[in-house]
């Protein structure tokens, strides 16, 4: 078997055609939605991820404001940021650009963002949301890994989806939208007995764990389908997942290419999150 390929830059495509078009609607309605970004120090991974979440965002008509403070910023100076952007009819979405620098107190951050304005969708009001199954921002790589099975045709309800890894950003509320989706799911990570065991039996394997092509393609049960979340970079400099594409792709019926695959999803996602948060 020979995986059909998810493609996730023309999901992302068709996703950010839409956005644009309800950014349409707003402006015609005297709304520009505007996204307040705010990076602080000088990690240069988080430098590349914003500019390529403000350049999407002028590409479609949202404005963004960006906020550059320097990594001697404290906790307490971002709260009073935060404090502003919630208070300003102006800013729709607030993206704080994690990670934040060591002294500074993230959760207290992301739990001052007021929650109709936490577009990443990592306050504890739109997390509980989620478990209750009256999501209101959905996190934005989960979100673009649900998007990408609807794209490819994969109807969940009642098979057997392992996630691996459960972290909040991703992990967790991924396993949330596949148990709403009617999904039996399962949840492995770092202290999990048997992975290859429990990727033996899933239909559908999304991975988010970090670790270069870990998940090996012989594992996978033939016509499973694979959501890869994971972006290492090798030593040669090529970025893989945490899936082995080649021999997973003999395996899968669909698998997500990286790069290609969930990546452009994320910041279409975030982007229909900020004209949500503009327009309802
Ligand atoms: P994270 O916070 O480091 O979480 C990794 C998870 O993987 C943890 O739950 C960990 O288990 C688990 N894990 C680690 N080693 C494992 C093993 N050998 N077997 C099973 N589980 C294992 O990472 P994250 O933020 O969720 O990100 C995961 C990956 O997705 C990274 O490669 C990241 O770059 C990528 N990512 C991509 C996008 C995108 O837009 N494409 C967005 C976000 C993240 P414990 O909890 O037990 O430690």
């Amino acid at each position: 078997m020979t995986a059909a390929v998810i493609d996730g830059k023309a999901c992302a495509a068709a996703l950010l055609a839409e956005v644009a078009a309800r950014v349409d609607i707003g402006k015609a309605r005297g709304i520009t939605p505007c996204l307040a970004v705010v990076l602080v120090g000088d990690d240069p991974a988080s430098q590349v991820y914003v500019r390529s979440k403000e350049k999407r965002a002028s590409e479609v008509g949202i404005a963004a404001r960006d906020h550059r403070l320097p990594a001697s910023t404290t906790t307490a100076d971002l709260l009073a940021l935060v404090a502003d952007l919630n208070a300003d009819p102006g800013v729709h979405g607030i993206l704080v650009q994690l990670p934040l620098p060591a002294g500074v107190d993230s959760d207290a951050v992301l739990l001052a963002i007021d929650p109709a304005k936490d577009v990443d969708g990592f306050h504890p009001d739109n997390l509980g949301r989620l478990v209750l199954g009256r999501p209101r921002f959905v996190a934005c790589t989960p979100q673009g890994c649900m998007r990408l099975l609807a794209a490819a045709g994969v109807d969940v309800a009642g098979r057997r989806a392992l996630v691996v890894g459960r972290s909040t950003i991703v992990g967790k509320p991924m396993a949330q939208l596949l148990v709403h989706a009617h999904a039996t799911v399962t949840i492995a990570h770092s202290r999990t007995r048997d992975l290859p065991a429990e990727v033996a039996m899933a239909d559908v394997v999304i991975a988010a764990i970090g670790r270069a092509e870990h998940i090996r393609g012989a594992w996978l049960k033939p016509g499973a389908v694979v959501i890869d979340v994971g972006m290492n970079r090798r030593p040669d400099g090529r970025l893989v997942g945490d899936v082995e594409y080649s021999a997973a792709a003999e395996r899968a019926s669909a698998i997500t290419p990286v790069p290609g695959g969930v990546g452009p999803m994320t910041i279409a996602c975030l982007l229909s999150n900020v004209v949500d948060a503009a327009l309802t």
